[in-house]
């Protein structure tokens, strides 16, 4: 058994166009682990907060002749400035080494739209994110293994939309999208979610982009490509071995790689009419997160009698698992640098803030082969 906070990684983003454009100033500052950020309307109030990991990606960096962005040596901050390799090898290979070793594992990012979640955990050609990253080393890690070891991987892609979850593997489903069940000893599950074996990186890769492309896409004032759904990747791993004894047996271990929706209010977008609705809607089921951020936070620092509303939202049943179960979980936060922002990144970095508190206790998955 393996106790452990949950791990909080915070990380900004270059400026936007649209920053740019109204001349915006970056009001963030980062140091080690430590992220400041200063009040626009008072540059003496700079709050201050400490993760894991504070990941600098506002400058430092050029773009390589094939669109990559690495350090800029001859910047001033190019040794500050965290690129997708560095940061997958911090928060990836943990999750994959923690696979390997049988435990379920959890990666989400949170934070406002346009702010650079999808850039951390999907990426954008050339500038691969950790599953891609990810992917590609479970491949890479079985090769290694050869014969001894036999593996399987299994992937899954969702997204919750409305309260409603949908197969991005299978598209063409009712509207009322696919039912949430609960077992008594997995816990919650989406019904009949297609898994499909994938056997190459090229493979799962190729779902992953046949996933994306079904991904339910709202424009909003803030940025035109911006997903307001929670997309869910699932992977799963299975490993069979004989141990000592000539017993098979089975470790299987869950990586679900979740891509949340933005966390702005909907005032800050605008948004009017239908948008109206999946803004609340979406606001609500991360708000319904925070709730259980807050109850697992009070938990672990000791309080009794303290009930976590994970049944409050398809999104928090979900990753119960994640946050109060039996998993390695990693939150990485996303935010821009501007002060035209500063109310949201504020926020994401409170909301951060409280998830540090949380206590995971996950114990590798192995039984003997049935
Ligand atoms: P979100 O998923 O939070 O809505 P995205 O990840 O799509 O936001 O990021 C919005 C835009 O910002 C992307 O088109 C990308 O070009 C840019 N961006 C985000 N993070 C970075 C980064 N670390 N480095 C360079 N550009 C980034
Ligand atoms: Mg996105």
């Amino acid at each position: 058994m393996a106790t452990e906070n949950l791990k909080v990684a915070v990380r900004v983003r270059p400026f936007n166009t649209r920053e740019l454009q109204r001349k915006a100033k970056c009001i963030v500052q980062m140091e080690g682990k430590k992220t400041g950020l200063t009040n626009p309307d008072d540059p003496n109030d700079v709050k201050t907060f400490t993760y894991d990991h504070s990941y600098w990606s506002f400058d430092g960096c050029r773009e390589r002749k094939d669109g990559y962005m690495e350090k800029d040596p001859s910047h001033p901050n190019a040794s500050k400035y965290a690129d997708q390799m560095s940061v997958y090898a911090d928060l990836g290979k943990g999750i994959l080494d923690s696979a390997w070793q049988g435990y379920n594992a959890t990666l989400f990012a949170y934070g406002q739209t346009g702010s650079g979640k999808s850039w951390s955990v999907i990426g954008y050609e050339p500038n691969k994110g950790i599953v891609p990253l990810l992917c590609e080393d479970i491949f890479k890690g079985i090769k290694e293994k050869g014969a001894a070891v036999q593996c399987e991987v299994q992937f899954s892609m969702l997204e919750i939309y409305n309260e409603v979850v949908r197969d991005l593997l299978q598209p063409k489903q009712g509207k009322g999208g696919l039912k949430i069940r609960e077992h008594p000893k997995r816990g919650f599950y989406a019904e009949g979610l297609k898994t499909t074996m994938v056997t190459s990186y090229e493979d799962m890769n190729q779902k992953m982009q046949q996933g994306t492309i079904n991904r339910t896409i709202a424009s909003t004032n803030m940025n035109a490509t911006s997903s307001r759904a929670h997309t869910i990747v699932g992977i799963k791993f299975i490993q069979k071995s004989k141990n000592a004894t000539n017993v098979e047996t089975a470790k299987t271990a869950t990586i679900n790689l979740v891509d949340l929706a933005g966390s702005e209010r909907v005032e800050a977008t605008g948004a009017t009419g239908d948008r109206l609705k999946e803004g609340a809607s979406i606001n609500l089921s991360l708000t319904k997160l925070g709730d259980c951020i807050h109850a697992l936070a009070e938990q672990s620092n000791g309080k009794k009698n303290v009930r976590v509303p994970f049944r409050s939202s398809t999104l928090t049943k979900l990753l119960r698992n994640a946050l109060g179960g039996n998993s390695k979980t990693v939150m990485i936060a996303a935010i821009s640098p501007a002060d035209i922002n500063f109310d949201e990144t504020i926020s994401t970095l409170r909301y951060a803030d409280r998830a540090k508190q949380i206590k995971t206790t996950a114990i590798v998955n192995e039984d003997p082969v049935e």
